[in-house]
């Protein structure tokens, strides 16, 4: 898999991960009525869930796949923002550092 693929797949368990975080905070509150605590829990594991996004570098400059240019955005860059680099066409050659 290439590091494009798996940034996205990042980002896929992300929406899937903020959209059971909503239904099990709404589901709570109904139940509960404190919808605060769960909502500081999904807090914390969505933001834990997030730092995974620094593993996703380009194999040729180690530029962020999510990085454009200083800014953070949610989905992955298909073209490298720094070196230009095609990362979703296919499998990028190993270089060492
Ligand atoms: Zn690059």
């Amino acid at each position: 898999m290439n590091v494009f693929r798996a940034a996205r797949q990042h980002l896929y368990r992300m929406l899937f991960g903020t959209a059971a975080s909503f239904v099990f905070v709404v589901v709570f509150e109904r139940f509960f009525g404190h919808s605060s605590i769960p909502f500081a829990i999904c807090t914390v594991v969505l933001f834990a869930m997030a730092t995974g996004m620094w593993k996703y570098n380009c194999p040729r400059c180690g530029s962020n796949l999510f990085m454009r240019g200083g800014i953070p955005l949610p989905w992955p860059n298909a073209k490298c923002s720094n070196c230009g680099l095609e990362l979703d066409r296919t499998e990028p050659p190993a270089t060492t550092p």
